[in-house]
């Protein structure tokens, strides 16, 4: 699987970093370590003494933190195809995660064609495919060996291919929903049509598996129903998130700063008394926030959060001055920046706006609500 998450990378997930590829940071998620202990359990505990019985506990538990190793050796082997794969089309690849039961590589940008998108994500399961043959093959070698060493070679053909096959359904972010959307993209030549159709499959195929996994809860395969239903999930908010991130990325795509700026920023003085402030200025204008000036130069800004919790008392004797967030380069943008990097500073930043600044002189203001009726109107533009 793969997928641009990169909104689950900003979020700052907790992980370890393992190592380093061509310049690939690997990063292990920490939930990685419960799939680990339940695939090494259900194969040491479960599958190998059902398969081969009459062996002692520390063979089971050998062979099975052995094939484990490997099997989560072959996910990265598939993350690193995608990510050599797109590496040689031009994407950087900054980061592959490694969380719940795959990995993501996180790509810089999305491909430029749909051919490149094509060849990115089918590289994937083809190489789970190859890693299934190979296992099989070495299967085959040992045939003759213990019979232990042959059901784990067995196990990791038959792991590999299931992941190519599973990776193969049509549905955004799966690795089949991008070969879907690259073929759709290339066909209807709408990248966001395609990545709309592409993601419902994706979240329809979800819904499937929360069905059929509360299906099996009921008819008392508890286990295995709550891991279909947390891989439905999971998949759902893929779909959405990597859908909401794409449409937004694109109808963005391109715009600066200076082009969708607030220019006439209604500003309040520092000496103002609060009480005035949430009379004539929050009341009066309706925004959640102003720029704070003095003698024209700005020194802050102040927002409903600085003075929601102050009591009564406060409203009165201070002034905007000393409640407001002086100004400091983190709630700066130059006018000629790209909008999505505004997006990422503001989620960075938690703060709502940001002071759009020519040198030492304010020029305008950017704000997420103003950005996001900006998007619903083109939205309602668009269809
Ligand atoms: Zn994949």
């Amino acid at each position: 699987m793969k997928t641009d998450v990169q909104s689950a990378a900003r979020r700052g997930r907790r992980s370890i970093k393992l190592f380093k590829v061509r310049g690939i940071q690997i990063n292990l998620d920490f939930s990685w370590f419960i799939v680990f202990a339940l695939v090494l359990w259900s194969l040491s505990a479960g599958y190998l003494p059902h398969v081969f019985p009459g062996s002692s506990r520390p063979i089971y538990w050998t062979a099975g933190l052995f094939a484990t190793l490997l099997f989560f050796f072959s996910i990265i082997a598939h993350e690193l195809c995608h990510s050599m794969m797109a590496l040689r089309l031009g994407i950087k690849i900054p980061e592959i995660n490694l969380f719940i039961f795959g990995g993501v590589a996180r790509l810089s940008e999305e491909a430029a064609n749909p051919k490149d998108e094509f060849k990115i994500a089918a590289v994937g399961p083809l190489s789970s495919f190859a890693l299934a043959a190979v296992f099989w093959g070495i299967r085959n070698v040992v045939e003759a060996g213990p019979a232990i060493i042959v059901e784990v070679f067995g196990y990791l053909a038959w792991a590999n291919f299931a992941l190519a096959v599973f990776n193969l359904i049509p549905g955004f972010p799966l690795d089949g929903g991008r070969i879907f959307r690259a073929l759709w993209w290339w066909k209807s030549g709408s990248m966001a049509r395609a990545t709309k159709i592409a993601s419902d499959i994706g979240k329809g195929f979800a819904i499937a598996l929360m069905v059929l996994g509360g299906l099996q809860m009921l008819s008392g395969a508890v286990i295995g129903g709550v891991w279909l239903i947390f891989i439905g999930m999971f998949l759902k908010g893929m779909a959405e998130v990597s859908y909401q991130e794409i449409a937004i990325r694109q109808s963005l795509e391109g715009m600066r700063v200076r082009d969708i700026m607030i220019k006439d920023v209604v500003t309040a003085p520092s000496d103002l008394p609060l009480k005035r402030l949430i009379s004539d200025y929050f009341l009066r204008y309706g925004f959640r926030g102003f720029p704070v000036t003095d003698d024209g130069r700005v020194l802050g800004l102040v927002s409903l959060g600085n003075i929601k919790d102050l009591s009564e008392e406060e409203q009165r004797t201070k002034t905007v001055g000393q409640a407001m967030t002086p100004v400091t380069p983190e709630l700066i943008i130059p006018p000629e920046t790209q909008v999505t990097e505004a997006l990422k500073q503001m989620a960075q930043e938690n703060t709502g706006r940001l002071l759009v600044m020519d040198k030492d002189r304010m020029i305008g203001m950017i704000t997420q609500t103003g950005l996001l009726r900006l998007l619903e109107m083109k939205r309602a533009l668009e269809t």
